[in-house]
């Protein structure tokens, strides 16, 4: 397991928790969870253990849609789905230079599996904030991730020309799949370079 880094200020003084509050406690079955850590610096807790794994988001989650773009230069989309003992994955390229092929390819559902695990276990999505803006800047880079789940409301999360700590991560994440279908992400190692 890679370092574990706070999703809320970017902290790496992390320490692992092994028992829960007494809120944490009296949740009921379906929710019962701890979370995993708590971050020195900003106090804050994250990551979620359920007692019942089948109540986990991992295991509930079956699409991962991620948007971005900018006005300029229209907007991607990728779309993960799971399916019958495979996930679909779909890429939108921008508008503006679509022709219409289907970009489109099956991944093991291990692949989907793993890429869950990231998103709940390493880059903690639920502890994100759900819009992230910086009205500083006009135009520039848009994005949106939506997780869709079989026993919770879906998770939108949103961002113009700001970006939560370990938005890279996700961008590492889908980034081969764009790669794969043969759309770049507007932006991604200007990015990275900057960091
Ligand atoms: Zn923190």
């Amino acid at each position: 397991m890679s370092t574990i880094i706070c999703p809320k200020c970017g902290s790496s003084a992390i320490k692992e928790r092994k028992k829960q509050t007494p809120k944490e406690r009296n949740q009921d079955n379906k929710n019962r969870m701890r979370h995993a850590y708590k971050c020195e610096t900003c106090k804050g807790l994250f990551g979620r253990v359920y007692e019942y794994k089948e109540y986990s988001p991992e295991y509930q989650c079956y699409q991962l849609e991620f948007t971005v773009g900018g006005f300029r230069d229209g907007y991607k989309t990728i779309q993960i789905e799971q399916a019958d003992g495979y996930a679909n994955i779909t890429v939108y390229p921008p508008v503006i230079r679509y022709d219409g092929i289907q970009y489109t390819a099956h991944i093991p559902l291990s692949d989907w599996e793993d890429i869950k695990d990231d998103l709940f276990n390493q880059l903690f999505v639920l502890s994100w904030k759900k819009n992230y803006m910086n009205h500083d800047v006009m135009d520039g880079t848009q994005w949106e991730v939506i997780l869709t789940f079989d026993n919770r409301k879906p998770l939108k999360i949103s961002g113009s020309n700001d970006y939560p700590i370990l938005y890279n991560q996700l961008l590492d994440l889908v980034n081969p799949y764009f790669d794969l279908l043969g759309v770049e992400i507007a932006g991604y190692h200007t990015r990275l370079n900057k960091r």
